[in-house]
């Protein structure tokens, strides 16, 4: 069996391995829930459609592994990969789903999950589409009219691309009351690994230096073996550019591979700036929780 078949798992720590009388139990106990949400998107020609889901899969086992270590027992919902690409649609590898049909799906999952007794859930998103994220938000605020906890969990490396992107398209902030998102300081380390990330000529959106820096760390078997990173020419020079063609539907004129970004300057230690965005955000959902009781 290859090291592929063994080590990418998404359901991987999820409750999609656990058994059903496990599940009854843990909902039972209403304990807290991670749900990592993301999409199947082009991500250049060097890093496989799954990056975000990966990267929300990521966040939330290292999330998981800091609340064991704080006696804090979390468990994390099968990733939720039928998000929104509102802006990369026009490539093959980008599903494209109403969102609508996003919307109905995440209620209806995190209804069901709430009906198992998991009225805690913490959404831990990787993806900045605004559409994506105008969606979280309002399943969110559905799924509280139900009575049901749920609640956006954002990292500060997070919050950096996604609020960038709403305030953009929608020129205002996430329109959560506080109740319903945790925003995660971020500790001085991750803020020097987050800034550490400026070996970037231009901007750094989409399949960039971040998003290929966490690849290699962490999934390096998915980048393809006749790609060669350090050929890739960074796109474009400024972000002005990127906002133009985003704006106007123009991303595969701009950047006809797919990234937004300089994935050529990535690297393995870069890719260590999910572990400590990890531990700002279970530091703190920790607070949270023990706030909430
Ligand atoms: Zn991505």
């Amino acid at each position: 069996m290859s090291s592929f078949g063994r080590g990418y798992s998404i359901f991987a720590s999820t409750l999609a391995d656990m058994t059903w009388p496990e599940v009854e139990a843990a909902g039972q106990a209403n304990t807290p829930l991670l749900v990592p949400v993301a999409v199947i998107e082009q991500h250049g020609p060097h890093l496989p459609l799954a990056t975000d889901t990966y990267g929300a899969h990521l966040l939330c086992t290292l999330i998981r592994e800091h609340m064991d270590q704080r006696r804090t027992r979390v468990l994390i919902a099968p990733p939720f990969y039928y998000g929104l690409n509102s802006t990369t649609g026009m490539f093959p590898g980008s599903l494209v789903i109403k969102p609508e049909t996003m919307a109905a799906l995440l209620t209806e999952v995190l209804g069901n999950l709430a009906s198992w007794g998991f009225r805690r859930q913490f959404i831990v998103n990787h993806h900045g589409d605004p559409e994506h994220n105008r969606v979280i938000v309002e399943s969110i605020l559905a799924l509280r009219k139900q009575g049901i906890e749920t609640t956006y969990l954002l990292g500060g490396m997070i919050q950096t691309f996604v609020d960038a992107a709403y305030q953009s398209t929608f020129k205002k902030p996430l329109p959560l009351q506080s109740e319903a998102v945790i925003r995660a300081g971020e500790s001085e380390r991750t803020r020097e690994a987050r800034l550490r990330l400026t070996r970037s000529r231009g901007p750094d959106v989409h399949a960039g230096e971040r998003e290929t820096s966490l690849i290699l760390r962490w999934y390096p078997e998915s980048v393809p073996a006749h790609v060669q990173l350090r050929e890739i020419r960074p796109v474009p020079e400024t972000l002005r550019e990127f906002q133009e063609a985003e704006a106007t539907g123009r991303w595969r004129e701009l950047s006809p591979w797919g990234h937004i970004g300089d994935p050529a300057v990535a690297s393995v230690e870069n890719g260590e700036l999910y572990e400590l965005e990890a531990a700002d955000m279970a530091a703190a959902l920790h607070a949270y929780l023990a706030k909430s009781g």
